[in-house]
């Protein structure tokens, strides 16, 4: 277990805080504040429990230099609204100067301030050691709650950790707990539902899933790459040709571990990759080879779903077809209403997965949607991820 904000007595101490504030911006207005208001509940805590509140976080690629575009102005100026208090901002080309240290030694207990974007300093992504140390002189204890750069071994999101002791925020709490967790120790059934386009880049994802789970279920582009392996016609869809021989060991990997790892039985084909493009549904052995598959297709929704009606925990990372186009959503679409359904822990992971059930406006129906999309990933890759690490342990 790791240290929380709720295990630190924080009368008169200053909490420095790493946030995910890395918000989408549009001309200098937030088009989507999100990652403010998933922040509240950590920083209100502190600020209520008599902590001195320093928050820092990146916002986009400045590469290293004062770019005015990347100001956390905003943001602030947001997060005013929602606190209903005043953040003091501290705009710095060089993100601590001495007038930002002064100004973070006359905090009052509860109240909040706010750094300008850590990224205006090259060491922020080298995890410079001079950088880190200019940081954590302004608080007392480090605060991780930036889920999103957790993977990431910054000065801000982990090289602090050097010199001040470091406890995680509630939202890194709560993917540790739904993430780790439920990797660690899960109730059985355990199912894992696999898509996406590249079976490339999810390799160590089902490398480290085949040891864990019972059922291993396969849909998304990645599909083709297993049929290929296995001799089969594969028309146009994608392939992922670099790793057709692994797809094969990964079956044979399956079957050594007495994983249940299923291929969809059909899928919804198409002649082009346009939404109105001529389609059809075809089983696995009867793929056209002037068409490409671009969605689950019924028998495998209906096969999945009874797997998925006895699971006691479900992960799932990639949609299972091209579901931001209407006529390939379906699979995807009713895969999601399995788990909404579902009595298990659910576990959403990934961009794209996460964004596909927000999309059918499911979220709130699932236990846990990570907000990280490359630090879910590593998560669930079974990587230790540095801005979790150098949280103590209990
Ligand atoms: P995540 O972000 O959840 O990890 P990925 O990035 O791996 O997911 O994959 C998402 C993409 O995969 C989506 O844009 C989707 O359109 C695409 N995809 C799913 N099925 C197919 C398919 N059969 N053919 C081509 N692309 C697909
Ligand atoms: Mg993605």
């Amino acid at each position: 277990m790791k240290k929380t904000v709720e295990d630190v007595k924080w009368e008169g101490k200053t909490a420095l805080v790493r946030v995910d504030f890395n918000v989408p911006l549009k001309n200098g207005v937030i088009t989507d504040d999100r990652r403010i208001t998933a922040a509240l509940p950590t920083i209100e805590y502190l600020a209520g429990h008599g902590a001195k509140v320093v928050l820092m976080s990146h916002l986009g690629r400045p590469e290293g230099e004062p770019k005015p575009e990347f100001t956390l102005k905003p943001v602030a100026d947001r997060l005013s609204e929602l606190l209903q208090k005043d953040v003091i901002f501290c705009p710095s080309d060089i993100v601590v100067d001495d007038k930002v240290k002064d100004t973070a030694k006359a905090l009052e207990p509860g109240q909040v301030m706010l750094l300008e974007n850590v990224r205006y300093r090259r060491e922020e992504t080298r995890n410079g050691a001079d950088f880190a140390k200019e940081l954590a002189s302004l608080g007392d204890v480090f605060v991780n709650d930036a889920f999103g750069t957790a993977h990431r071994a910054h000065a801000s999101t982990a090289g602090i950790a050097d010199y001040i002791p470091c406890v995680s925020g509630y939202l890194i709490e709560k993917e540790v707990k739904f993430l780790g967790d439920t990797l660690e120790d899960p109730d059985r059934p355990f199912v894992a539902i696999m898509g996406g386009a590249k079976v490339g880049d999810k390799i160590p994802v089902i490398r480290n899933l085949l040891k864990k789970v019972d059922y291993l279920l396969i849909g998304g582009g990645m599909t083709y790459t297993f049929y290929k392996a296995q001799g089969l016609e594969t028309g146009k869809s994608i392939i992922d040709e670099e790793n057709v021989e692994l797809a094969g060991k990964l079956l044979e990997e399956a079957g050594m571990l007495g994983v249940k790892l299923m291929l969809p039985l059909d899928s919804v084909c198409a002649k082009e990759f346009a939404n109105d493009a001529e389609r059809g549904v075809f089983k696995a052995e009867a793929m056209p080879a002037d068409m490409m598959g671009l969605d689950i297709g019924p028998e495998t929704v209906e096969a999945y779903r009874k797997v998925i009606e006895t699971a006691a925990t479900i992960v799932w990372n990639g949609p299972l077809g091209v579901f931001e186009m209407d006529n390939f959503a379906e699979g995807t679409r009713k895969i999601a209403e399995a788990l909404a359904e579902s009595k298990a822990v659910t576990v959403i992971g990934g961009g794209d997965s996460a964004a596909a059930v927000e999309k059918f406006g499911l979220a709130d129906k699932m236990t846990h949607i990570s907000t990280g999309g490359g630090a879910s990933l590593e998560f669930l890759e079974g990587k230790v991820l540095p801005g979790v690490a150098v949280i103590e342990d209990k």
